[in-house]
């Protein structure tokens, strides 16, 4: 019996990528997509060839995230062409072809692994220096096929995703623990959503009248805030939105020996760029996020 046939395709056009970099969390929502959104625009934009594939292909946002919705893949004689946001960041997702975006894509194990294999083999990158994938959340069949197609050519290894939950936090430890299975470097552990970035200046405040009603008095409180004390504006406050009386990631990632690579606040305005398809890099400042995601990618 030879070798597999489709393995060899898929070494043939992985060949051409140096390096390749599985985006994983425990649990959906965690901010997986939106982190590796965030990773592909801070690579292109230092003047690597990107390709960010999605396989979160019962929820494909990556569309979106990247200000894609409603593209077409197209082919080519060479293969699958992505869809290109710059020159340098190409995107494969199965959101390109859905005909109706509020489509729920409800496909057992063998037809999800099948286009995942088709997607490796079949879309043409060119030459890349780094493929980000998006892998689905959790630890599935179409978990051990990509990590055994793509391991072909070698990847570099996966990044975690997760809140600082403990729900979240111990769905990290079967992401590990499924990595070292699967002979896959673990990278790090991202713990986003975690605090919330200056609500002084992202929200709305509003006050409860005696009637019961709602009244704006945002506005009154940053005027108050900037004639008694403007030094506030500047203070990035913490607020533990969900429990992390744990230790959070930093605390299991050394438990587990593996990277933590640094923490994310929940910022409206990174939201806002997810939600808009920007990069949180350029443009309009994304609050304390998008330094703090500097960070995490030059730790890389
Ligand atoms: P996942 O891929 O893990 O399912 P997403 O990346 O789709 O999660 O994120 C879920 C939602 O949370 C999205 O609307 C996204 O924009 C938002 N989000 C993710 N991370 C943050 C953050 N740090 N601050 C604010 N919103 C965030």
């Amino acid at each position: 019996k030879g070798p597999d046939p489709d393995l060899v395709a898929i070494a043939e056009r992985m060949a051409t990528v140096k390096h390749k970099i599985l985006v994983l969390s425990g649990k959906g929502g965690v901010g997986k997509s939106t982190f590796s959104a965030q990773l592909s625009f801070a690579l292109a934009a230092m003047d690597f060839q990107v390709g960010l594939l999605d396989i979160d292909i019962c929820g494909p946002s990556i569309p979106k995230m990247l200000g894609l919705e409603g593209q077409e893949i197209h082919q080519s004689n060479l293969g699958w062409s992505p869809v290109y946001v710059e020159s340098n960041l190409g995107v494969m997702s199965v959101g390109f072809m859905l005909e109706n975006p509020d489509d729920p894509v409800v496909w057992r194990g063998p037809r999800k692994n099948s286009l995942i294999k088709q997607f490796l083999k079949d879309v043409y990158w060119s030459e890349l220096d780094f493929l980000v994938v998006d892998a689905p959340p959790g630890t599935s069949d179409e978990h051990i096929s990509i990590v055994q197609y793509l391991n072909a050519t070698g990847i570099d290894g996966a990044i975690i995703v997760t809140t600082p939950q403990q729900v979240s936090l111990i769905d990290v430890r079967k992401e590990v623990s499924f990595c070292r299975k699967v002979g896959l470097q673990v990278l790090g552990v991202v713990e986003n959503m975690s605090g919330l970035s200056n609500p002084l200046m992202d929200s709305k405040f509003l006050k409860i009248t005696e009637t019961g009603e709602e009244k704006d008095v945002t506005d009154w409180v940053r005027e108050y805030v900037r004639e008694r004390a403007p030094e506030l504006l500047n203070v990035i406050t913490q607020t533990e939105v969900f429990d992390s009386s744990g230790g959070g990631a930093l605390k299991m990632g050394r438990g587990m020996g593996v990277t933590f690579l640094g923490k994310v606040p929940l910022d409206p305005k990174l939201c806002k760029a997810a939600e808009e398809g920007r990069s949180c890099f350029i443009g309009e400042n994304c609050g304390v996020s998008a330094p703090a995601l500097k960070k995490i990618i030059e730790k890389l």
